[in-house]
């Protein structure tokens, strides 16, 4: 899976085309990409000579191959056309005074599932802006557990490849659905990178994040974690959790013997969070299939023609 594109198309096809989500996955191993420290913008810093480019390629709004990410990542295709793969769905809640998420955390390091984990530190709120920080336990990663989807709005998986830099075998990450497709990308392609030294990868479900490519974001449940943690669609103070590994499931395994999280229920009603994940999604496809359909054969045909279909 590689294209034979570079920076210049990134910018024409991705950054001056509106798609851009900020998310850092063509600066991980790529040195001629950078950020705008006060919008989190993504600029060419300068032209290479690459034909194929990992930016390129790296980047989840160039192409996005989910089949085939999906193969590589799960052995297999989704199960569930809006969830994407997994093995469980679970609704749980804290054993004690710290979140699901921040436990979670304790329970990966706690186990040696990470050695390291790649989260937000938040730079502004309007716009949402967030720089990636690595820390080593987790008490260290307290402060910088996200609340919202919209904390995570940042280039962190700059991260990952700041971590691999450091020599971190173990490397986890909490990020948004958009920035796991970038490091989902990178992972099932054909480049050498350090992204293999990733051993976790946690999913905020996100509806929005404040950018302005959300707009073409349709993954609502960060499809290439390996746990996504949803506080929508469960009752407070539950909050959903979406397994699709081994490692997630070692994870939560883990966190449930060091009595951190307890299961509230172990086949929850999805309807509550499918209405959050469908709307999103119903909303997004539109803005991405746009107000005509020009390619359909002979036809020049409005998606409002095609409503009823669409929608069924
Ligand atoms: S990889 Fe992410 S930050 Fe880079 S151009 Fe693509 S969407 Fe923007
Ligand atoms: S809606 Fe959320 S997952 Fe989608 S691009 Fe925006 S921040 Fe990323």
């Amino acid at each position: 899976m590689k294209v034979e594109k570079s920076s210049q198309d990134l910018e024409s096809e991705v950054i001056y085309a509106g798609l851009c989500i900020h998310c850092g996955s063509c600066n991980a191993f790529c040195p001629h990409m950078d950020f705008n420290q006060e919008t989190g913008e993504a600029y060419v810093v300068d032209e290479c000579a690459e034909t194929v480019g990992l930016c390129y390629n790296s980047c989840p709004r160039s192409f996005l191959p989910i089949k085939e990410i999906e193969q590589k990542l799960f052995g297999q295709t989704r199960v569930d056309l809006a969830v994407g793969v997994y093995k469980d769905i679970i609704e749980v809640k804290s054993k004690n005074k710290e979140n699901v998420l921040y436990n979670l955390v304790e329970a990966a390091f706690n186990e040696g599932i990470i050695e390291c984990l790649v989260v937000r530190n938040t730079k502004s709120t309007k716009p949402p802006l967030s720089f990636p920080v690595i820390v080593e336990n987790a008490k260290d990663a307290k402060k910088y557990i996200p609340e919202k989807s919209m904390d995570n709005a940042g280039p962190l998986i700059t991260g990952i490849g700041q971590a691999y830099k450091a020599y971190k075998k173990n490397i986890g990450i909490i990020a948004n659905p958009c920035h796991l497709q970038g490091l989902g990308k990178i992972l099932a392609g054909d480049f050498n990178t350090g992204a293999e030294k990733t051993s976790l990868k946690i999913a905020y479900a996100c509806s929005s994040g404040g950018m302005a490519g959300c707009k073409y974001c349709t993954d609502f449940s960060g499809e290439f974690s390996d746990i996504t943690y949803s506080p929508m669609g469960a009752p407070k103070p539950a909050v959903m959790l979406i397994i699709r590994t081994d490692i997630g499931m070692k994870v939560i395994e883990a966190a449930k013997k060091m009595k951190l999280i307890e299961i509230t229920n172990d086949s929850p009603d999805l309807s509550e969070m499918k209405k959050f994940l469908n709307k999103k999604r119903k909303k997004n496809f539109r803005t991405l299939l746009g107000t005509s359909l020009v390619k359909a054969k002979y036809l020049s045909l409005s998606v409002d023609e095609l409503k009823d279909i669409i929608e069924e």
